[in-house]
């Protein structure tokens, strides 16, 4: 939680999000799921679904990455979370991921919106055929008003053998990249960013406003606090310095309430922002080839 007051830039860099056109949202599966049980927290994506629609209805673009197929996938086929054999979590990611978007797509059209699913990898950015293909895709979808749901394809890129994009931390900016989305809000679980881990320390001081991303980049600290999905605050950074350098906002907030969502786009004082500082010298397929 922030602990001073926004200063005049501040206020006037919020308020500025509240024109923001084309939004990418990203939820993580310690997000979407119930820690106890493992099982999906329906309510939770009900809410998410209902906070996205109304983007929409407000005339944005919205771009979900939802992460949770092999978390799902493990789910319904009983495999433990424990279980490392490559092939066991790649077959869990195809019967997860097909779960997922059947649940995103039922409650989508309650509210009368269409989705279509996206399933990225690192070839898709760094092979200029592929991502050309990938950028007429998603504006053809936004110009028919659908609402793209994206995931990493788990079935066959291999986080063990650093054939991934990364985490979907990462992928959600570099779909903000390929897009040209205005604002980027990454769902954590945690507020934003701090001076220190506040699980930890309890001094740590709340960021609500990053404006150079070099002040704050030894930040992050490696673990999230959740035993599933992928993305500690180090793995935000990194987001961060693709969004900022595509000219793309980014605000990571705590996903616990998603109606942070409506919050972040009426320019009220939620999460961490990191403000855009466009580069036209950012290459995204030269960045992520030498990761
Ligand atoms: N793509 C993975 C999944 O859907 C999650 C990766 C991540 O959360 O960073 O299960």
């Amino acid at each position: 939680m922030r602990n001073t007051d926004p200063d005049e830039k501040e206020r006037s860099y919020r308020s500025r999000l509240k024109e923001r056109k084309r939004i990418v949202v990203k939820i993580g599966s310690s997000s979407l799921h119930h820690m106890t049980t493992g099982e999906l927290n329906l309510t939770k994506m009900e809410r998410l679904v209902r906070e996205l629609c109304e983007l929409k209805n407000q005339g944005k673009d919205v771009i979900l990455v939802s992460s949770g197929a092999i978390a799902v996938g493990r789910k319904v086929m009983n495999i433990n979370p424990s279980e490392k054999d490559i092939p066991v979590k790649q077959a869990c990611a195809a019967v997860g991921q097909a779960r997922l978007m059947m649940i995103y797509q039922k409650l989508f059209a309650e509210y009368n919106h269409t989705t279509a699913q996206i399933l990225m990898t690192k070839h898709t950015i760094v092979d200029e055929i592929n991502r050309r293909n990938a950028h007429n895709t998603f504006t053809q979808l936004l110009k028919m008003g659908v609402i793209p749901v994206v995931n990493e394809n788990d079935t066959v890129a291999i986080h063990e053998v650093e054939d991934t994009i990364g985490d979907n931390d990462f992928l959600s900016a570099v779909v903000a990249n390929l897009v040209g989305a205005d604002l980027l809000i990454l769902l954590s679980d945690i507020d934003g960013l701090y001076t220190d881990d506040p699980r930890s320390n309890k001094d740590a001081g709340f960021i609500s406003l990053v404006e150079d991303l070099n002040d704050v980049m030894d930040m992050g600290k490696e673990s999230t606090g959740s035993n599933i999905g992928t993305g500690g605050m180090s793995a935000k950074l990194h987001a961060a310095t693709v969004a900022v350098n595509a000219g793309t906002d980014m605000v990571i907030a705590n996903g616990k309430d998603v109606s942070v969502i409506h919050k972040i786009t009426e320019g009220r004082f939620y999460g961490t922002l990191f403000k855009s500082r466009k580069d036209d010298s950012f290459d995204i397929a030269d960045y992520i080839d030498k990761m």
